[in-house]
């Protein structure tokens, strides 16, 4: 048992900036494994961002073509799991055996194995008898080799040998892909500016774009209606709410809106009557200090203004902030209020 899910593939990895070095490595890897000079290949980034699917793809790619080759996939945490077991039952050696006998290595979340000695010492005569034999080694880690603390520096240096390339949050256009992709995938018709809105919204990491999908599909069956922007941003204020910090773009607008004595409207619309042109930036300012959310998501929240606007509005603010001594006193008083609901 080889431990993939075949529901992971490249077919259905969406390619993009933010994953274009890593894609492109483990595509070489999956066609020549032990091969190429991408060996180890380690993988890393942050959460959600598509090591595991990346890494599966490999091992499923492989096992497709090669079906006699042994291909394994596990968990840092299951090989940990597993090794202290043996030593409990006194077998080791039939863990060691077991291991060396694998064509294909790939072991997800490496960040698992810090400070675990003995594990690292069975992994680095694992990894070398391995790669010795010309199988191919597959890593995936949360952060740089570089950062991986707790782990020991010769086997640190193994991952070297290799190729390391990062996964990045998705660029807008990718997110864009990867919504259209997968409500295909389920049969599911989501209109172009459902699509927009989405991807201008959840710009974190990809799982959390699923995670809204899945929301949005739900809303749309029990509430028997076709999914649309209503029913969108319905889905979303479920999941950000939990997500992101109290203080909230929603928040942050409702707050400048009534301090500076305009309509909320108003601050999404093009006029730019001058109190209102303020209040706006201001709230731009906020929104850049106190939300995850992208320039790019900034101004798309305000009346779909581009990122160019939203920098000139924080700098706009910041200079008004060192030359005007009562503009800077309203800032501070909005500030505090930030803050005390951030907590
Ligand atoms: P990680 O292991 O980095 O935490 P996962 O590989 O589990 O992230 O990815 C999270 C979810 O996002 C998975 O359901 C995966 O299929 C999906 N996903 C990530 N990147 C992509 C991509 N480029 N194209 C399509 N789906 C992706
Ligand atoms: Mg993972």
């Amino acid at each position: 048992n080889s431990q993939l899910n075949s529901a992971y593939t490249f077919e259905n990895y969406i390619e993009g900036d933010c994953n274009r070095l890593a894609r492109s490595a483990g595509y070489a890897v999956a066609n020549k494994p032990g091969t190429t000079s991408f060996n180890p290949l380690m993988v890393y980034g942050g959460v959600g961002l598509g090591k595991t699917h990346l890494v599966q793809a490999i091992g499923n790619h492989i096992k497709n073509s090669n079906p006699d080759k042994f291909v394994l996939y596990v968990s840092s945490e299951k090989f940990v799991n597993q090794f202290i077991e043996s030593l409990k039952t006194n077998n080791v050696q039939d863990f060691a055996n077991f291991y060396l006998l694998v064509d294909i290595l790939i072991i997800d979340d490496v960040q698992f194995l810090s400070g675990k000695e003995k594990t690292q010492e069975m992994f680095f005569h694992i990894f070398n008898h391995l790669h010795q034999s010309g199988k191919q080694i597959v890593m995936t880690s949360d952060c740089p080799p570089r950062d991986l603390k707790g782990l020991e520096e010769r086997l640190l240096s193994r991952f070297k040998w290799g190729l390391t390339a990062d996964l990045q949050s998705p660029d807008f256009e990718t997110r864009m892909a990867i919504i259209q992709k997968k409500m295909q995938g389920d049969g599911i018709d989501i209109p172009d500016n459902v699509v927009e809105y989405l991807a201008y919204s959840v710009d974190t990491n990809v799982r959390e774009l699923e995670g809204v999908l899945i929301s949005l599909i739900a809303q749309s069956s029990l509430n028997r209606k076709e999914i649309d922007l209503e029913l969108a941003k319905q889905a979303l204020k479920h999941i950000i709410e939990d997500v992101e910090t109290e203080v909230n773009l929603d928040f942050i607008q409702k707050t400048v809106a009534e301090y500076f004595q305009v309509s909320l409207d108003s601050l999404k619309a093009k006029t730019r009557k001058k109190e209102i042109v303020t209040a706006r930036q201001v709230a731009m300012y906020f929104a850049k200090e106190f939300t995850s959310h992208s320039l790019k998501s900034i101004g798309y929240h305000f009346g779909g203004r581009d990122h160019s606007t939203v920098i000139h509005s924080v700098q706009t603010v910041s200079d008004l902030i060192d030359t005007d001594k009562k503009f800077k006193a309203s800032i501070q008083e909005l500030q505090k209020k930030f803050k005390s609901k951030a907590g």
